[in-house]
């Protein structure tokens, strides 16, 4: 491959989601890098993950998300901070983000919720200062159908916060190449349609082939969401990790919400428990979900991408054990088979429609319907040598080369995880180019 004729960069981003896409307008605006390029296999942008279709479009600030230890709140904050730092730089990208007007809040339901959100709230309101405490009468006016049509008896608390947004993690993607490509100009290089296959090491630098073309660069981002410990193993990293992809579906009912309403964590996983939220592309519809069915291909809805998964997972002794060990927690084991079910004609709809009426009582079988064509899936990354699921992102960090593995909440993360790449980049290059 290194005799073909290839095109010469610094630096190669394998992948244009939300991830590469950050990465690309970091490493041009806040580096004095001469030549990156971002390669994409698709014709457009964003079509995975950080599709607005196939995520639940939240950005995560930590204070209502239960399943967050203080310090991964502080460092959620600090990403979601970037974000909005960014978007207050160069406007909002055609119409991507709607910060408040409901705010959020993560409702607790019975006594031994309740206590939980009390103690949290404790722990929680010096990082959050805006974080309230809601009772009964105060989510009422908030959000009446949460109220309606439940057990008088039934205690309930809610944390609240007016600071809210949510998000096209896809318009968002696009405008960081976008102003990567203004401020940059001839720097920056985009391929669409270009699917990077083999990388292959040579003394100073890597070759990509990506269909026709051949790449060579100095230094090697993968951000290829779901695919990059496909590639990581490819060249012999990774082996210690494997993959369990879950489904996230979601399920429209009319406008039944003002703003986003979460519901307490299960312990021990690592999704997020079901909520309902606004759809900034049916505005007329509140969403509910994601759930988390475990499939055997990396891609939603493209069937062909088994074999990925296959490739990815590693068939060893190891990887095998450590998925029996985490299914055979009772916990996991019960979510997962309830999350095997809900996709079951007749019983699957009426067994979400239990979670649902956690937060809205009053709904009825025949206002929820399942959203068709959306949601997509988090390849949950597990590590065998430890034998355990990983909560988040993780990063291998190889000879001149990172793999970006990106479960939720990656594109909250995307411009936080820009910045720890771009530094590392530099290191990479031992002197040849800055950080400012
Ligand atoms: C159901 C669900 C709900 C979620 N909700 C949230 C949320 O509310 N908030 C939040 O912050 N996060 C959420 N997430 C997580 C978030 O969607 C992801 O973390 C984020 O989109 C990851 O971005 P990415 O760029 O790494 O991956 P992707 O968006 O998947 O992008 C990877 C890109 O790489 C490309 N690619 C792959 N292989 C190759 C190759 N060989 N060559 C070239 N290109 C390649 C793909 O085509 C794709 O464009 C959710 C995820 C799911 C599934």
């Amino acid at each position: 491959m290194e005799n073909i004729e290839s095109k010469k960069y610094d630096v190669v981003i394998i992948g244009g989601g939300v991830v590469g896409a950050a990465l690309l307008y970091v490493l041009v605006r806040h580096t004095n890098i001469s030549r990156i390029v971002l390669l994409e296999k698709y014709p457009k942008l964003a079509q995975v993950n950080s599709s607005s279709k196939n995520n639940s479009q939240t950005l995560h600030f930590g204070d209502i998300e239960t399943n967050y230890s203080l310090p991964k709140a502080k460092a959620v904050k600090e990403a979601t901070e970037m974000i909005l730092r960014y978007i207050k730089e160069v406007g909002d990208p055609g119409g991507s983000i709607i910060c408040g007007p409901a705010g959020k809040m993560v409702l607790g339901v019975g006594e031994k919720e309740v206590r939980l959100l009390t103690e949290r709230y404790e722990i929680f309101k010096n990082l959050f200062p805006k974080l309230e405490k809601l009772g009964r009468d105060q989510i009422a006016k908030l959000e009446p159908k949460v109220v309606r049509g439940r057990n008088p008896l039934e205690k309930i608390l809610a944390l609240y916060s007016g600071e809210a947004c949510t998000v096209d993690f896809g318009k968002l993607a696009e405008s960081f190449v976008e102003n990567a490509k203004r401020i940059g100009g001839e720097r920056v290089q985009v391929f669409l349609n270009s699917k990077a296959g083999e990388i292959r090491k040579t003394e100073n630098s890597y070759f990509i082939r990506a269909g026709m073309n051949f790449f060579q660069g100095t230094v090697v981002v993968v951000a290829a969401g779901n695919h990059s410990l496909l590639l990581a193993k490819s060249m012999g990293y990774g082996k210690e990790y494997s993959v369990l992809p879950t489904q996230g579906n979601f399920y429209y009912t009319p406008n039944v919400l003002g703003g986003k309403v979460y519901t307490v964590q299960v312990e021990k996983l690592p999704f997020a428990a079901v909520h309902g939220d606004p759809d900034l592309n049916v505005p007329e519809k509140t969403r509910f979900g994601p759930t988390a069915r475990v499939i055997p291909w990396l891609e939603a809805r493209n069937y062909r991408t088994t074999l990925d998964f296959m490739k990815s997972f590693g068939w060893n002794f190891n990887s095998i054990i450590t998925v029996f060990k985490i299914m055979s927690d009772p916990v996991i084991f019960k979510f997962i088979l309830r999350n095997f079910f809900f996709r079951w004609p007749l019983i699957g709809k009426r067994l979400y429609l239990k979670q649902i009426r956690k937060i809205i009582p009053s709904i009825k079988l025949k206002d929820v319907k399942l959203a068709k064509g959306i949601g997509g899936i988090r390849a949950q990354v597990i590590d065998t040598e430890k034998k355990q699921l990983l909560l988040g992102e993780v990063k291998i960090i190889g000879e001149n080369i990172i793999f970006n593995m990106t479960p939720s909440p990656g594109a909250t993360s995307s411009l936080k995880s820009a910045f720890d790449d771009a530094r590392k980049v530099i290191e990479f290059f031992r002197g040849q180019y800055v950080f400012s």
